[in-house]
């Protein structure tokens, strides 16, 4: 008998066994229909030695202190400040759009934030409402720069106009009148130093911790006897699509490795006017190997597949809360994680997610103390 069964062993799944294992000193299975740890961020070395993201390039950023200072216990950091480049016409600009990127698309000569300031109001379309993907970029760039930038890459990614989906999608990307050309400004902005699976391992390494991978929860949930629940995988799939299928979107991963020290200038480089693929990025820029060989990844948005991104929009979200009311009602299960609860989060804010869930389950079971 185990004291929690916990299913995926992404983020969720294994902040919640590692705090449960140690701090409560209650036994834990943590299962995994895939052949690894680390969900979404594993990572491994290829055939040709690279390190590469198996799911995709993950960079980590974050502007909490104490979400580093537990991750912290299981791993080293290198610093990385993520830069990205959009090949947009026939020139490579940075993205997010910043002053260098006006300067260069238009042949401006914008020295100043106020300058580039103007350049942005003249060309931007007030919104009364900013409600859609697309109201939210052309209220503040216009839409000859909404057209170059954000509309076809987002087609391609979500098989959406960005008209139909939420704000907060294209609002991840800001718009900048300075010439700060990383991708993201939070206060830490760093990669594990020896990958994403060490980190995890350090985390799973516990007498209390029992993994089994290549299990599907379904395949074992009446023959594992488990005291608590805690489920990772996706909500409407827990219950069976009770009342039809959450959309989610999907990606194609194409990994190549060249014969080359290096194949592209930056990190990732975008895509948003051409190709049926996203963007390409380079690991070694991110992991900062040194190595013969360089592996990429080309990323094809698909519609079938692994379920990636839950895709905001309102009637998805509808939805969801109807499959929540049920998780509620649900004893001794907890929903936790991108998945489970349906959020397009990244990796520090699931984090932070299993954290608080960790001191829900404290507070929850101060009755009945840990042994
Ligand atoms: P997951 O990592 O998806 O883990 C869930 C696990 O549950 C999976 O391993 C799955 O196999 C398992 N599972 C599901 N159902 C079952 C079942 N029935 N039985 C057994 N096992 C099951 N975030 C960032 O912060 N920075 C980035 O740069 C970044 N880049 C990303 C790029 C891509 C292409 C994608 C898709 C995501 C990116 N993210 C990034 C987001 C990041 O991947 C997630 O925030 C994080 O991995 C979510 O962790 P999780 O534990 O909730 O889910
Ligand atoms: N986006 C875009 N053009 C870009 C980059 C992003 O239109 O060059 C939009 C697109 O809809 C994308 C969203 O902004 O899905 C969020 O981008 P982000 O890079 O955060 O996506 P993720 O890394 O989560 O896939």
């Amino acid at each position: 008998m185990y004291d929690w069964l916990i299913v995926g062993a992404g983020f969720a799944g294994s902040v919640l066994a590692e705090r449960i294992a140690s701090q409560r000193d209650e036994t834990v299975l943590i299962i995994d229909r895939r052949p690894h740890i680390a969900g979404n961020a594993y990572d491994r070395y290829d055939d040709a030695g690279v390190l590469m993201h198996q799911y995709g390039p993950h960079i980590f950023h974050t502007n909490s202190d104490a979400i580093i200072d537990y991750l912290s216990k299981f791993t080293e950091w290198r610093p990385y400040e993520h830069r990205v480049v959009g090949q947009i016409d026939d020139k490579r600009v940075p993205i997010p759009i910043n002053r260098t990127t006006l300067n260069a698309l238009y042949g401006a000569n914008l020295k100043t934030d106020e300058d580039a300031q103007r350049f942005l109001e003249a060309r931007a379309e007030p919104v009364e409402k900013v409600e859609t993907s697309e109201d939210v970029v052309v209220s503040k760039v216009g839409r000859e720069l909404y057209e170059k930038f954000f509309r076809g890459y987002t087609r391609k990614q979500w098989g959406l106009d960005p008209s139909k989906l939420d704000s907060s999608v294209t609002a991840r990307v800001p718009t900048r009148t300075n010439e700060d050309d990383r991708y993201f400004t939070d206060a830490h902005q760093m990669m594990p130093k020896h990958g994403y699976t060490r980190m995890f391992e350090k985390m799973l390494d516990h007498p209390n911790i029992n993994i089994m991978l290549r299990t599907d929860y379904r395949d074992v949930r009446d023959v594992i006897p488990h005291r608590h629940l805690i489920f990772t995988g996706p909500i409407d799939e827990f219950f069976d699509f009770r009342f039809g299928k959450l959309p989610y979107r999907s990606l194609r991963f194409e990994h190549e490795t060249h014969e080359a020290e290096q194949f592209q200038e930056t990190g990732t480089v975008n895509y948003p006017m051409s190709e049926a693929y996203t963007r390409i990025s380079e690991y070694k820029h991110i992991t900062g190997q040194k190595h013969h060989a360089t592996t990429v990844t080309y990323e094809y948005p698909t519609a079938e597949g692994d379920p990636y991104y839950p895709i905001p929009r309102p009637e998805n979200q509808a939805l969801y809360k109807r499959y929540q009311a049920l998780a509620r009602s649900t004893p001794n299960v907890r929903f936790v994680g991108r998945l489970a609860t349906y959020r397009y989060y990244n990796m520090d804010q699931v984090v932070g997610q299993a954290l608080a869930e960790f001191q829900r389950i404290e507070k929850s079971m101060a009755k009945t103390p840990a042994k």
